[in-house]
């Protein structure tokens, strides 16, 4: 991964800093999704004087150079997901508790593989989420609506 981000910055001209490759570290080892602020915080408690800036523009890189995905689950917030963990799934999306379920169904790539063999389009990416309710039946929900909008 290192040595695909290291060419990847030379090719492009990019600064190559201690601090690029610590983020990169950073979202290898994170579990799961998490946006750019996320990794943020993280890398703060541990001390690290990073910039938010520059995990914001270094995320970005790494999604171009394929060691990130992005994920977009429709909230507007840019999640990212190391390409190295469980490959090859997708999501379901709770609109009322914001949980985010992975599943995985080989039909999901064998569809997407037919559609591009039969349209001759030429393959890099695809998403596939689902947006509904999770089953923990949610009768109160939007509580935390206030506090939301407080911390940002
Ligand atoms: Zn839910
Ligand atoms: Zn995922």
């Amino acid at each position: 991964m290192e040595n695909i981000f290291r060419n990847f910055l030379k090719r492009g001209k990019y600064r190559i800093t201690p601090e690029r490759f610590e983020i990169l570290e950073a979202a290898l080892d994170y579990n799961g999704h998490f946006g750019a602020d996320d990794l943020f915080i993280d890398l703060k408690n541990k001390k690290s004087p990073i910039s938010r800036a520059t995990v914001y523009n270094t995320l970005e890189l790494l999604a171009q150079c394929d060691i990130l995905l992005k994920r977009n689950f429709g909230d507007n917030i840019t999640r990212y997901e190391s390409c190295n963990t469980k490959a090859g799934h997708d999501h379901l999306i709770c609109l009322e508790c914001g949980k985010i379920i992975e599943f995985s169904n080989p039909k999901v790539k064998k569809l997407v593989k037919e559609v591009c063999e039969e349209m001759q389009f030429d393959f890099s990416n695809y998403s596939f989420n689902i947006f509904g309710k999770c089953k923990d039946g949610h009768t109160h929900h939007f509580e935390f609506e206030d506090s939301h909008s407080d911390s940002k």
